[in-house]
This record gives structure tokens, sequence and C-alpha cells, in this order.
């Protein structure tokens, strides 16, 4: 321990100081959206009050936290169109175009940023051959027309493990650093009194001090990425905590905006990448760079075999498209292993064999530590896991294995928040979502004021770390636009201090008033701590709502009991209990986890297909029935009656097939 330090956390106590503020703008995350707003706002807001708000250290808080080793979106040399062609087709055909191709039109000039900011991106010297990023520097900037060293039709390498530095600390000059607080878990969106449809403010809690914030703004962005630890992991005992998504995002991005009254769009769609088993370890470089095949258990490239095309055929068009959608990929491998043809096994033995036979020693010894690298630059555990397995992967192959799911909305899933698109005169007009002034404004949500992106915004994946970026910065300035175009309007909380102090604090005081009655502080007849609520939830979507435990398959039944089981734990975290400050954190994150789970398993119900087979099974409905479910899906929750609303929404075709 420090000097001075108590060991542990900080108790809570019954009574927190209370901060109020008021602000023009209210930035609610610190990662990649939230650091693309921070670093635009400040250039359109002039003499507007901004805050940022972050429940981590921006330096490293969200899902680029461990660094990343390669940008998925950089359009370059290909056509936005391309590129919602190829979202489009990932995501089994229902998407929001207008929001896509507007993306694909900014994004580029993140990387940019990035680059300029000294992130180091590796190039194609003139000879043709990949440079890593430090030699790469010598080849130029993208912007002046480098080449950058492409995995993929969209994807470049960097050496990024200090990615997420690079971009908060420009994000931090941008804003000042006396307009962010880091931290600080916000946990409700505050609506306004004289106007419920519209956003007036948050409250939220320090993590570090007991302290609560009550903040009203006149524009608020949510942007706390997606949602993980909602399903059982597959790492359990010694592993627990390890996860694919970074485990501090806890669906606060939906659940607040849904309980806010916000539409949400396509929450069924999930993501359960297929990474490197037990350690999550990106699967990418190797199947991109390296060229690597993975195997059934008896060896065979299954993925390549007649059964797996003639079964990909019943996906068609998306199945026989030249890259096969993400969820058929996942499908093709549990078909494998239900067969018990599993396990799946990556074949890196053999695949830097190949290459070994195109390049000299030393040319091999650089691939194979880039091999390495790419765990050590954003997965360090599979590293570790690699080394404590004795796995040198140019002699031992490796397991790969769908992970638990995952909800976002800017990787390779697409649920979230329904929003508005750009006010142009090619976007459908039901894509415009019009504020109360009767304007438009990109990126709103269905509540005034309220805005999104990155993970929060529903129908439009593949944005990934640069897309986020640049999607926070059509936000900042359509947040500005909005706030200048309500110059009148005064927000007002409906709640007062005491009503919002008791909400916040009520686990602790929950705790403190029963704390004494059991000599066992986590066993108490009057309390439940959030770890036994974690499990009780995980238990349920688990077992339930198609989870790793039934090869994520559900049913109407199943789903039936999940719903009853949602409704007696939404009832028991009445009950939910915080000693300090970690477990009120806890309580919060699990209460958030909650409704975003539920949000999802609602829409699975809803939807009477299997529209995304290899992420979720609805027995009852398996197969795609276009002829009836070709269209989005959203959703509302009205928080005083406890009522979910949900509805088909029409989908428009904007770019044509190639
Ligand atoms: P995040 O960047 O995750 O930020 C969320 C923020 O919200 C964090 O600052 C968090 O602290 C904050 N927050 C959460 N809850 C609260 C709350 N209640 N109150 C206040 N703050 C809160 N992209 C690539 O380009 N290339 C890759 O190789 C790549 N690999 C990836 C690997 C993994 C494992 C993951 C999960 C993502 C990867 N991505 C990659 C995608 C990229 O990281 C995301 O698209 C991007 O980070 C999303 O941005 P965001 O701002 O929506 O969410």
């Amino acid at each position: 321990a420090l000097p001075n330090k108590p060991l542990g956390e900080l108790k809570a106590v019954r009574d927190p100081e209370v901060e109020e503020r008021e602000v023009d703008i209210l930035i609610v995350g610190g990662g990649m959206a939230a650091c693309g707003t921070a670093f635009e706002i400040k250039k359109w807001s002039g003499d507007k009050k901004v805050l940022l708000v972050d429940k981590a250290a921006m330096d490293r808080s969200g899902a680029v936290a461990q660094g990343l080793s390669a940008i998925n979106t950089y359009i370059g040399e290909n056509a936005p169109e391309d590129y919602v062609r190829m979202v489009r087709n990932d995501l089994m055909g229902i998407v929001r175009e207008d929001l896509i191709f507007d993306l694909g039109c900014h994004v580029d000039d993140s990387v940019h940023l990035f680059e300029e900011w000294g992130l180091p991106i590796w190039k194609k010297s003139e000879d043709g051959k990949n440079m890593d990023g430090k030699k790469g520097l010598a080849m130029g900037s993208l912007k002046k027309g480098a080449k950058p060293v492409r995995t993929g039709k969209w994807q470049i390498m960097i050496n990024g493990e200090s990615y997420k530095r690079v971009v908060a600390e420009a994000a931090k000059l941008a804003l000042g650093e006396d307009n962010i607080l880091e931290r600080v878990f916000i946990v409700e969106l505050l609506n306004d009194a004289n106007d419920p449809g519209r956003i007036a403010g948050a409250v939220g809690f320090s993590v570090r001090e007991n302290k609560v914030y009550i903040i009203k703004a006149k524009a608020i962005m949510v942007a706390c990425g997606g949602a993980v630890n909602i399903y059982q992991p597959r790492s359990v005992g010694e592993g627990k905590g390890r996860a694919w998504y970074p485990v501090w995002n806890s669906g606060s991005t939906y659940t607040m905006a849904l309980r806010a009254g916000a539409e949400l769009s396509m929450m069924e769609n999930r993501f359960t990448p297929a990474r490197f088993k037990d350690g999550y370890g990106p699967v990418g470089a190797w199947f991109l760079l390296f060229k690597a095949k993975a195997l059934n258990g008896l060896g065979e490239n299954f993925a390549a075999s007649d059964a797996a095309k003639a079964e990909l055929q019943n996906y068609a068009p998306y199945g026989t498209a030249a890259i096969t959608p993400t969820c058929l990929r996942n499908h093709l491998m549990l078909f494998e292993m239900k067969a018990g043809r599993g396990p799946i096994i990556m074949d890196t033995v053999t695949a830097l064999a190949e290459l070994g036979k195109t390049m000299d020693k030393k040319e091999l010894k650089h691939l194979e530590s880039e091999a390495w690298e790419d765990f050590l630059d954003m997965t360090c555990g599979q590293a570790n896991l690699w080394c404590a397995q004795n796995c040198e992967p140019e002699k031992k192959n490796s397991e790969v294995m769908p992970t638990e799911p995952y909800l976002l909305g800017s990787h390779s899933g697409c649920c979230g928040i329904w929003t508005s698109g750009p006010d142009y005169d090619w976007v459908p007009d039901s894509y415009k979502i019009k504020a109360k002034n009767g304007k438009v404004y990109n990126r709103m949500t269905t509540v005034d004021g309220l805005f999104t992106s990155g993970d929060g915004v529903a129908c439009s994946g593949h944005k990934f770390s640069s897309g986020s970026h640049a999607e926070g910065r059509i936000a900042a300035k359509e947040m500005v636009k909005y706030v200048r175009d309500n110059a009148d309007f005064t927000p007002t909380i409906k709640e007062t201090k005491d009503e919002l102090v008791d909400m916040v604090y009520k686990p602790v005081r929950v705790f403190l008033d029963s704390c004494d009655y059991t000599t066992a502080i986590d066993i108490n007849p009057n309390y439940i701590k959030p770890n036994g609520m974690m499990y009780r939830l995980m238990k349920a979507t688990h077992e339930y709502g198609a989870g790793t435990a039934t090869y994520y398959m559900t049913s109407e039944k199943n789903l039936e009991v999940l719903m009853d089981l949602f409704e007696m734990m939404r009832e028991d975290c009445e009950k939910l209990a915080a000693g300090d400050l970690h477990e009120l954190m806890r309580c919060w994150e699990i209460y958030h986890r909650i409704y975003t789970v539920e949000a999802h398993c609602r829409h699975i119900q809803f939807r009477k297909e299997t529209r995304y087979p290899g992420f979720y099974y609805n027995a009852d409905h398996p197969g795609q029935d276009d002829a009836n479910w070709f269209c989005f899906t959203n959703s509302t929750y009205d928080k005083a009656a406890n009522q979910w609303n949900l509805k088909k929404v029409d989908y428009h075709k904007i770019i044509p097939d190639a």
C-alpha cells in the first residue's frame, strides 16, 4: 500500500457531497466516439459550455484501452458506395445506408488526424514491400498519398499499443482538462420537466470520492460503448474477468437511452466473434495477413467443402457473396462442432511454413514477431496464454472458438439507438427525425437534444475505431447547431436534489440499513450484492437467451421464461447493496446490463425469423423470412408504465448492387 493510503476501496457514506453543474453540451463517455466529439466541438461551439464525463480515465478507457494493431475502416482508394455494400452484406441486408455512406465519406479524415498526432501507420515502400509503422514513416503520410499496408480491403495496419492515448491526448487538449470529469459514472439521463420528450440533464457519481453529480444540459451525447458480461462468459473460475469485449462497457448507452424514451433499433443483433480460445486473441491478422486456414478436428478445411458451400446457398445472396458474412462463418463452425467434428483449429504452422517458402530467415523471424505483436498490441492476455502453454505458432496450432454474445453497434454488429440520418435530399424522410423546431439533426435520437455515436448508433456496424471517432465529430457539429437553434431553451429537472441522490446512493443506504444484521457481509436476507445479481443474470441468459450453453439456440418458450426472470431481477434490484464505491459502480453496471440484455431478448422474441444464424437461432422460426421480416425492428420502453413496445420500420435500399 502507498503510505497513508488505506487498503481496499473507499467506503461509501449515506450522505454524499453533491455537485450541481449547468452546461450547454454534455458528452457522456470518453471512448473513440466521445474523443472525436471532444476534439471537434470546440471549433464550432464558441462560448458554449461543454463538459465530458467518463467513467474511467480517458487515456485508457473504452474498447481501445489496450491498443489495436489495425484500423479497420479506411476507405482510401475504395468508394464509399462499396463500403456500404460490404456492410450491408455482412449484416444480412438490413442496414441504414444513409448513415453508412455518410460515415464512409468522412472516416478517412480521422485516420489522417491520428497519423498527424503521432500514430505509426504501416506503409508500402516503392518496391511494394510492407513496412512497419516506424520504417513506414519514411514513406510519407497517407494524406499526401502514401499507400497503407492493407490486410483486407478496408483494414490498415498500425503500431497501435498507444492508440487510445494518442487520440485521448488530442481530445483533452482540444476540450481543455477543466471541461473533463474522469472516473464519474453517469447512471441516468433526465428528461425535461416541462417537455418529457426532451433531454435536460444527467446524474452520476464519482467512483473515487463520495460525491454525486447532477448536470443540466441542453444537448447530450451518450456514447458509452456496447455491452459485455450480459451472458455467462466462456472464461470461468481462474479465467473469470477475461472477455473479448472490454469488461467496463456495461450497456449504459442503451439502458440510459431507452429509459429516457429513445427508440432502439435492431437490438436482436449481437456479435459472437470467433477468437483464439480462452485468450480471446484476434484472428483477423492470421486469416488476412498470414493466410492461415481454420480446420475442423479431422484436419479438414471445412469452410471450403461442398457441404459448406451448399449450406451457404441457403443464405443467398449474402452467403454466396465473395466475402462470407461474419455470422455465417460462425454458423459453419458451429455446424462442425455440433456434428462432433470439433475442435476448430487455426493452422498457424502451415501458414507460417508457406510464407517461409517465399522469405529469407530474417524476414520470416520478423513475421513471427509480428504474430506475437498482433496480440501484444491489443490482447496481451493471449500472448501470456501462448507462453503459459508453450505455444509457438510456427510449431503448434491453436484452437478457435465462438465467444459468448456481446452487444455493440460499431464493430461487426448493428444494435443500438435509432437516429436521424443526414438532411440530404437522397435520404428517405422516414430516416430523418424532426426535432420539435422542425429541423433535422444528424445522429440525433428520437429524444430531442439527445445524440449518440459509435456503438450507440444502430443499423450501421463496421465503423470500428476510426469510424466511431469520425461519427463523434459529425455529431459534435450537429449538437452545436441544435444548441444554437434552441437558444431560448432552459433545461429543467423534475426530480429534486434529494430524490436524485436517493436514487444514485440507494444501494449504499440499503447496505447501511442492514449490514449489521449478519456476520457474513455478503449474505443478508435484506439485500443482494451485485456479484450475486451478476451470476443470476448470466445464468438466466446463458440457459434461456441463446447463450453458449445451447449453442446460441433459443425458442418462444425459453424467451417467455426469461422475460419472467428479467422482471424478477429488476424487482430485486431495489435491494441491491453496496458497501463501497466499487460495489456501487457494480450495482449500476448490473442494472444497466439487465435492461440492455432484456431489450436484446425482447427484440429476438419480436423478430419471427433467424436473421443472423451463427450469432443466434430461434428454434420456432429457423431461417430467414424476407417476405415478412426484411425490415428494421424498433422498440421503446415506457418507464412509468414499465412497458415495452416493438414495431417494424421500413428498410430503404439507397445504394444499388454493384
Ligand atoms: P468505446 O471506445 O468503447 O468507449 C466507451 C466509453 O464510455 C469509455 O470511455 C467508457 O469508459 C465510457 N463509459 C462507459 N459507461 C459509462 C458511463 N455509464 N458513464 C460514463 N462513461 C461511461 N477497431 C478497429 O478499428 N480496429 C481493430 O482492430 C479493432 N479491434 C477491436 C477489438 C475489440 C476487442 C473491440 C471490443 C473493439 C475493436 N475495435 C477495433 C472497435 C473499436 O474499438 C470500437 O468501434 C470503438 O472503440 C467504439 O467507440 P465508442 O466510443 O462507441 O466506445
